[in-house]
């Protein structure tokens, strides 16, 4: 029987990477040349770069086969250049990595090992990190009002830097929604993880293009796109509110009606405050339906897969 090579697509999202290409482009070419078992492709997603990232992912691409580059007209974010990676890679099992050189390229033979073993996600797992204080602690706020809010747990420490194999990219590409955050839809789609710990090595050259008003805007981005509960926060306050309210009213209007027996001697501003009381709690809760059939409708235009299968077995194929 003949051999056939399974092809593994490195995919690395690359936005205005230009100091970093080429001392990237080395180091994973060296875990390519000592892998003989597995063909390679290298596909880079130039994200909108304004520098020299392009002209010398076409240099490299002349030169080298197993080099294909996807360019995206404009800068669309990690997230995006991400997914485009994924629609168009190839392989038999894709790795994403980052291109400023943070993710290290000589674990790739562990994931490939893993997968080989049989597992579908493998996730890279950050142990030293090295990112800066305020992300740092930014990261951790995010992560636990995430889960506190949504019961989504997230583990924090797992990273974009990951293999998935091919019947997991296939799952990952119907889905649809344009606000994204990748590992969260790898991580929704299930199948069992197998783990790659690593410590995250300093940027290579030049600063980290995600600033903190993109990193703000996908923290949201993604909360909200893993749950809708903080739509139900209003409901709940409506429904704490209107009841305290009415039973308020009640109260005031029997004490009016039967001439003050408990001697309140409340005043009109007394009345009026409950009344307002009762009106807020009646705008919350009818906020709090509009927020629960928003919740609904949300979900529907997600228009994820109903399941995914992972497997199927059966004695008459
Ligand atoms: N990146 C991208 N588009 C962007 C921002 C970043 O493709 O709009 C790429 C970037 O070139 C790098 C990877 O995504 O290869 C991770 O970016 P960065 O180092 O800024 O992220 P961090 O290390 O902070 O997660
Ligand atoms: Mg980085």
């Amino acid at each position: 029987m003949k051999h056939i090579r399974k092809l593994i697509t490195v995919v690395v999202p690359c936005h205005n990477e230009s100091p970093n290409i080429e001392t990237f482009y080395a180091s994973i070419s060296e875990v390519v040349g000592k892998d003989v078992e597995h063909d390679y492709e290298l596909l880079y997603v130039n994200d909108g770069s304004r520098d020299d990232t392009l002209r010398k992912l076409t240099v490299l691409a002349e030169k080298d086969d197993t080099v294909r580059i996807v360019s995206l007209s404009k800068n669309f974010g990690k997230e995006i250049a991400t997914t485009a990676g994924l629609q168009y890679a190839h392989g038999d099992a894709i790795v994403i990595i980052d291109a400023d050189g943070q993710h290290p390229v000589e674990l790739i033979p562990q994931f490939i090992e893993k997968w080989e073993q049989g597992a579908k996600v493998v996730a890279g797992l950050r142990t030293g990190r090295r990112a800066s204080l305020w992300k740092r602690t930014g990261s951790k706020l995010f992560y636990s009002v995430l889960r506190r809010t949504t019961g989504v747990g997230l583990n924090p420490a797992t990273t974009d830097f990951r293999l998935i194999d091919k019947s997991v990219q296939a799952e990952f590409n119907r889905m649809t929604e344009r606000n994204r955050i990748t590992r969260g839809l790898i991580d929704w789609l299930g199948y069992k993880q197998e783990y790659v710990g690593y410590k995250e090595n300093p940027r290579l050259a030049g600063a980290s293009p995600q600033s903190f008003r993109k990193l703000f805007k996908l923290s949201i981005d993604s909360a909200i796109s893993l749950s809708s509960s903080p739509l139900y926060l209003v409901a709940y306050i409506g429904a704490i509110v209107l009841p305290i309210a009415t039973v308020l009213g009640l109260g005031m209007a029997i004490n009016f009606l039967l001439r003050d027996p408990l001697h309140l001697h409340a005043t009109g501003g007394a009345y009026l405050i409950v009344l307002i009381l009762w009106l807020i709690g009646i705008l919350l809760v009818s906020q709090g339906i509009i927020g629960l059939y928003l919740s609904h409708i949300y979900t529907e235009t997600q228009n994820r897969p109903l399941f995914i299968v992972d497997q199927q077995h059966s004695r008459n194929i």
